[in-house]
């Protein structure tokens, strides 16, 4: 029922974001205390490959658990923390964690590793600190960087075209992939993806729902696959909550996909055990 508090308390501060009472919920020196208290964590929705239905990884996802506002959703603070630097403490804060939890997995679990995607800033991928703890891990643990994968959104990059070119080549070369995040939403500029070179592009959710056979979506999200496919680049549906969903992006040749369909973000306890044992809900498919 704590939870169900901190729901309500969330729409109470998102209210009055616009509002001059905002200023009594002091992001700043909440977000502060929220690294020095813990109070954020990661959960990981796995990704599947949609032709086999194997689960191939999956991706890190922000939770804050507010002492008193509960469980705060990542578009209630994520916004304004970008307006200024924090978003960076942030970005180290989950590319850190996304590292070592790979490490440990990988030590583990050599033979189930799977890779895993971070979400990161435009200010955090071209800030000093992300690429130093990219290149102490690459001077340290090479091996795991081939694992990882950076989403960056097209509003990212627009942001700072010159530099993140120049951040996204010395990344690359350490072994890190790098995705194209909610594909469809933004600018959609074609040229970006050959321009910048990435390895996959991830269709954004409102083209999967969204999605008819026969529908002129369909024409576009059959298109943008091609493309993707001719150019090299791998293509991951987001935002799968239904069967039918899944099996009209297997049909149209998406490589990869995750949604609530396959799982839900989840615990790191529960995301282990499903890197292990696979999803239930495609065992079940492939036994009927
Ligand atoms: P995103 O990177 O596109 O992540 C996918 C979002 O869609 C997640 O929301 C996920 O929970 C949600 N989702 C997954 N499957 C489904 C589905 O089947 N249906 C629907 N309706 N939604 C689904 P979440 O966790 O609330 O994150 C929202 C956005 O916040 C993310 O979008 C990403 O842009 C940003 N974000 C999340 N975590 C981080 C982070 O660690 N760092 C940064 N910089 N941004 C983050
Ligand atoms: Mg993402
Ligand atoms: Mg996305
Ligand atoms: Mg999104």
């Amino acid at each position: 029922q704590a939870k169900e508090n901190g729901r309500n308390q969330v729409c109470f501060y998102q209210a009055k974001e616009g509002g001059d009472n905002f200023s009594s919920f002091d992001l700043d020196s909440e977000f502060k205390q929220a690294l020095v208290e813990d109070q954020l964590y990661l959960v990981f929705q796995p990704i599947i490959d949609i032709q086999s239905g194997l689960v191939i990884g999956g991706e890190s996802l922000i939770r804050w658990e507010h002492p008193k506002f509960g469980n705060m959703p990542p578009v209630s603070f994520l916004p304004e923390l970008e307006k200024g630097n924090q978003i960076v403490a942030l970005d180290e804060y989950v590319v850190w964690t996304s590292i070592q939890n790979l490490k440990a997995w990988h030590d583990k679990w050599p033979k189930h590793f799977r890779s895993l995607n971070v979400n990161v800033s435009g200010k955090g991928f071209n800030s000093e600190s992300i690429m130093q703890i990219l290149e102490s891990t690459y001077h340290t643990f090479p091996e795991v960087l081939n694992y990882l994968t950076i989403e960056l959104t097209e509003r990212s990059i627009v942001a700072n075209v010159a530099e993140t070119q120049i951040t996204m080549q010395k990344i690359r070369e350490m072994g890190v992939k790098l995705a194209l995040d909610d594909f469809g939403t933004g600018y959609s500029s074609l040229s970006y993806l050959h321009q910048f070179k990435f390895d996959v592009l991830k269709i954004d959710k409102s083209f999967i729902s969204n999605h008819k056979a026969d529908s002129g979506e369909n024409i576009i999200l059959e298109a943008i696959v091609n493309l993707a496919n001719a150019l090299g680049i791998k293509t991951t549906a987001e935002g799968i909550e239904t069967a039918e969903q899944l099996l009209s992006m297997k049909a149209l040749g998406c490589n990869s996909g995750q949604g609530y369909f396959l799982s839900r973000p989840v615990e790191k306890s529960v995301f282990v055990g499903i890197l292990l044992d696979g999803l239930a809900v495609l065992n079940q498919q492939t036994d009927a």
